[in-house]
């Protein structure tokens, strides 16, 4: 989507510091982080949110989520959280389907 900011730093067209890139997606570092770790990682095909996932785009999803086993292994990461936001009420800002990888510090339940 030509419009759109993730679309665009999946295509380098906006820098971004990124931890990892294939085909298939992107994870790069948060440009407000809320945790001592904080990346994103996005597909980079175009999809809104995890509400518009279905069975033509489900294995990049289950992907990206290999992905983040992956790198978080490698980053040393013991423990941690995946989030992605749905919607205007659950503050979601970017309409560019992305997973939070947050790390580093306690983190409270429920969630705000
Ligand atoms: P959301 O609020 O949609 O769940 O998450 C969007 C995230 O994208 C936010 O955490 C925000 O800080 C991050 N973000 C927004 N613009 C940029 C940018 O230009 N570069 C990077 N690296 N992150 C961004
Ligand atoms: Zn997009």
């Amino acid at each position: 989507m030509s419009d759109c900011l993730f679309c665009k730093i999946a295509a380098g067209e906006i820098p971004s510091k990124k931890v990892y890139e294939d085909d298939l997606c992107c994870a790069f570092y948060d440009i407000d982080p809320q945790a001592p770790t904080h990346f994103l990682v996005i597909p980079k095909e175009h999809i809104q949110s995890v509400s518009q996932v279905d069975g033509a785009n489900q294995a990049t999803v289950g992907h990206i989520f290999a992905v983040i086993a992956r790198l978080s292994k490698e980053l040393g990461l013991e423990s941690y959280r995946v989030v992605s936001n749905i919607g205007d009420q659950a503050g979601q800002s970017v309409h560019h389907l992305h997973f939070h990888v947050l790390s580093g510090r306690d983190m409270t339940w429920p969630p705000g």
